[in-house]
């Protein structure tokens, strides 16, 4: 993916190309329908900065994330505390936070409320790389045994702590918490993460369920079908966005 580094790159160009793609992927979530209520939120970092782009309060506004647009994100500090934008930034900002201040390889974040990841949460039950989409999950997604909002820094640091070595997990009766490498990348994990919870409550109507081989799981993880996993099928989430007729 074309992650903006370039020392030659203006902090000011680069924001805003960051919060283009932003609020792009808040717009495809919203039209796959893995927020109801389209109620959560996406975040980046701002290479060699310290910020952090994430969706401002537009809650509050009673507003669709369908609409997303660059001046619906805003700027805070790895603390969380507020830098720039023309709303505050939603009170879950933690949930990004503390995951990009542990783990130097993510650099976008997301929080939703996908209906059959966050019922495996409800019911207890770990969700399993089932399918070679979720060969990125493996061995299997925790739980956080917390319910409330993410709303302070040591409620975030629960949720890192859940997500461990991982690149997700799922917050009981509440939703998910997905990090990856890129913006786009980390909207297509969440994708992958539902596809496979669903993928997994349709075998267990059926029989056993059992999850791909440690072997598969290394196969995808490892050299061009890593890549591959992404690069192959953004185009598929990229045509969902509302606005690419416009
Ligand atoms: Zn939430």
């Amino acid at each position: 993916m074309n992650q903006l580094t370039s020392p030659h790159v203006g902090y000011e160009t680069q924001a805003l190309a960051l919060k283009k793609r932003l609020a792009k992927v808040h717009r495809i979530i919203t039209a796959g329908g893995l927020w109801p209520i389209t109620k959560g939120h996406v975040s980046c970092r701002v290479p060699g900065s310290g910020h952090v782009l994430i969706l401002g309060h537009i809650h509050s506004e009673g507003r669709s994330l369908a609409n997303t647009d660059v001046d619906d994100i805003v700027t805070v500090d790895i603390e969380g505390n507020f830098i720039e934008g023309r709303i505050e930034a939603v009170d879950e900002r933690y949930a990004h936070i503390e995951v990009y201040k542990a783990r130097p390889d993510f650099h976008a974040v997301v929080h939703a409320h996908p209906t059959m990841a966050t019922a495996f949460g409800i019911a207890g039950v770990n969700i399993l790389p089932v399918g070679n989409r979720g060969a990125i999950f493996a061995p299997m997604v925790p739980i956080l045994e917390f319910d409330k909002q993410i709303d302070t820094p040591e409620r975030g640091r629960m949720v890192r702590d859940a997500m461990g070595e991982g690149c997700a997990v799922v917050l009981k009766n509440h939703g998910v918490v997905v990090a990856s490498d890129s913006i786009e990348n980390v909207c297509i994990s969440l994708f992958a993460l539902e596809e496979t919870a669903q993928l997994h409550w349709y075998a267990a109507q059926l029989g056993k369920v059992e999850r791909i081989s440690s072997g598969e799981v290394k196969s995808v993880m490892t050299g061009h079908r890593y890549e591959e996993f992404f690069a192959h099928v953004w185009g598929h989430y990229e045509a969902m966005d509302p606005w690419i007729r416009k």
